[in-house]
């Protein structure tokens, strides 16, 4: 059984494929939604969701909010993380734990997998950040997701007429994007995503809170909290009504504060903020190369949609009725269930993959796998490396592309080759650089350029780098885990065992020319014995400590040589 989870800014949700059906599981109180809130009390103790929010008035600085903006970033400037002394990982794990018990609790079994989503626009230490919090949570994530194909996934466009396109408007309380998809036979990609990480129906409760708060003296940190609540209510009592009347008694402790707002006055209150998604929204059609005649659909997430007043102005600016026959705020929970049901096998078969199945790479010295582009990493993506020669004067590198799991070249699958010519260079001197690039419809071409000629090798890997059946890529991953160990151990004997083959002549060449004082020369010669027999024994781990051992007894008269390859050039250059 695999979970679908929404890790939202400000709410999360778990779901899973019931009877073929998708549904997302309710806490003990019933709610489908939680908040990702979470406080730490004294103790270890830490609670999460609305038990969490509660406490935000009494203990402000023990609950941490909105903790997604911080995943996978450098520079933290949250005072209460700080406060509470926990990574963005560690909250977002707490989140996940609990969702993890809400599922297991309403499914009577313990869960291990999850599909999780993330914005189309987190890079990948964000994504890594958020996988890296799944497993705290003891969550193994089968697939990060993309919100807006979680979003379409939930409205069905995957079983739209072929080759549909679709703007996903996601507006939640911290955060917006619009995203424009791409759907080819059930496959979704990303076109182009824009966003604000710092907008959202937040900011909404802010204008309204400073309209109630408009001419009233100074009040305490508590009191200017729960105007704080009262606006956010009234904001979603008026996506209902045309009228609200704000009651708070005893508000300065004598008397109690009354005003009402209507929803024409919120229109006007909000009608820049609205501009500013209508800005990034126009950007991502810029960067998508369509119309809006090109869409096919619009469909709104996010708690925020529900304002009547951004369901006009987008529906306005996309010239579109707007699809809003989904949950807003479930949607997204929804769709990474429905990937989870189709992953796990228990909802009809489709494809769906806008990311490698499988990690993409070149053979490097000693037959190892050198990856270029990790599995799971969302396409179209790009990557490089630079590799070097193996020998002195060799005029041509075969470059062969790679795709698996495995440590060792010759476990995984070749998916095609071809030579670069070189310029003869000393070993280790020439420069190589090998880029893989894999566009929007998956197909993977390699350039291979000798920076010395400047000359390109551009080849296009005819065999799908994405399209890859289901079962061989479980049976890939599957061997990688089972052969972890060995492979493990053979990468590392491969790499110490070249770095012994590298070591050997030069210690013997510093042995004949005498630059080893007597005393070094023992512990030097017993060296290089353990090395050439931890050689034959093929033990790994054994034969990188002998490799170390006598890297370290030759260092001193390694330091000895190059000074005196260094006073010669000196003379030589006096002497010219
Ligand atoms: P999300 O991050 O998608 O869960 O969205 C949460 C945001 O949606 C919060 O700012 C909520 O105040 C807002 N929201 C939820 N319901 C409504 C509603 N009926 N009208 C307006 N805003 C709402």
């Amino acid at each position: 059984m695999i979970l679908g989870i929404d890790l939202g800014t400000t709410h999360s949700a778990v779901g899973v494929v019931d009877s073929g059906f998708p549904i997302l599981l309710a806490d003990e109180e019933g709610k489908r939604i939680i908040p990702s809130a979470v406080w730490y009390g004294d103790g270890g103790v830490v609670e999460v969701g609305r038990k969490a929010l509660r406490r935000r008035e009494t203990d402000p600085m023990r609950v941490v909010t909105s903790v997604k903006r911080w995943m996978g970033v450098g520079r933290i400037d949250d005072p209460v993380l700080n406060a509470v002394g926990k990574t963005p990982e560690e909250v977002s794990a707490d989140i996940l734990r609990e969702l993890k018990r809400i599922a297991e609790w309403r499914l009577e079994t313990e869960v291990k997998q999850a599909v999780v989503t993330v914005p189309a626009y987190f890079n990948d230490s964000q994504r890594a950040a958020t996988k890296r919090a799944a497993e705290l949570a003891g969550l193994e994530v089968v697939r990060i997701l993309n919100e807006p194909t979680a979003a379409a996934l939930a409205y069905g466009l995957d079983k739209m007429k072929e080759r549909s396109r679709v703007a996903v408007y996601d507006l939640g309380g911290g955060t917006f994007d619009l995203s424009i998809l791409e759907m080819q036979e059930g496959v979704f990609q990303v076109l182009a995503t824009h966003g604000d990480t710092r907008l959202g129906g937040d900011d909404v409760d802010q204008m309204i809170a400073c309209f109630l708060l408009e001419g009233l003296g100074e009040l305490s940190a508590e009191m200017q909290m729960r105007f704080l609540e009262e606006a956010e209510k009234a904001k979603r009592l008026l996506s209902e009504e045309e009228s609200y009347i704000v009651r708070i008694p005893f508000y300065d402790g004598s008397s109690s504060f009354e005003k009402t707002i209507t929803r024409n006055e919120l229109n006007v209150m909000t009608r820049e903020w609205i501009s500013k998604t209508l800005k990034c929204s126009q950007q991502a059609m810029l960067d998508s190369g369509l119309r809006n005649t090109d869409l096919d659909a619009v469909v709104l997430v996010g708690g925020s949609t529900r304002m009547p007043a951004v369901r006009t102005a987008v529906a306005e600016f996309f010239e579109k009725n707007v699809d809003v026959t989904q949950h807003p705020d479930e949607a997204i929970a929804l769709g990474a269930t429905i990937q989870a049901g189709v992953l796990s096998g228990a909802m009809s078969k489709m494809v769906l993959l806008d990311v490698t199945p499988l990690s993409l790479g070149i053979e490097t010295f000693g037959g190892l796998m050198n990856v270029l582009i990790p599995r799971n990493t969302t396409i179209p993506c790009k990557a490089g490396e630079m590799f070097t020669n193996a020998a002195d004067g060799q005029r041509k590198m075969r470059v062969r592309v790679l795709q698996g799991e495995r440590e060792m070249a010759r476990d995984n699958w070749e998916l095609g080759n071809f030579d670069v010519e070189m310029e003869s260079a000393p070993k280790g001197q020439a420069r190589v650089g090998v880029q893989f690039k894999i566009d929007a419809d998956g197909i993977l071409e390699v350039l291979a350029r000798d920076t010395a000629t400047g000359k390109d090798v551009v080849v296009k890997i005819e065999n799908s780098a994405v399209n890859v059946d289901d079962a061989a890529v479980e049976e890939m991953v599957g061997k990688s885990v089972e052969f972890a160990f060995e492979d493990m151990a053979e990468r590392i004997f491969t790499e110490a065992k070249m770095k012994a083959d590298e070591l050997l002549p030069a210690v013997e060449m510093i042995l004949e020319q005498g630059f080893v004082e007597d005393i070094e020369r023992a512990e030097i010669e017993v060296a290089v014995s353990k090395v050439k027999s931890t050689m034959a024994m093929g033990n790994a781990n054994a034969l990188k400590a002998a490799v170390k051992t006598l890297d370290e007894a030759t260092e001193a008269a390694a330091a000895r040589l190059v000074e005196r390859a260094m006073e010669e050039a000196l003379e030589r250059e006096m002497r010219i």
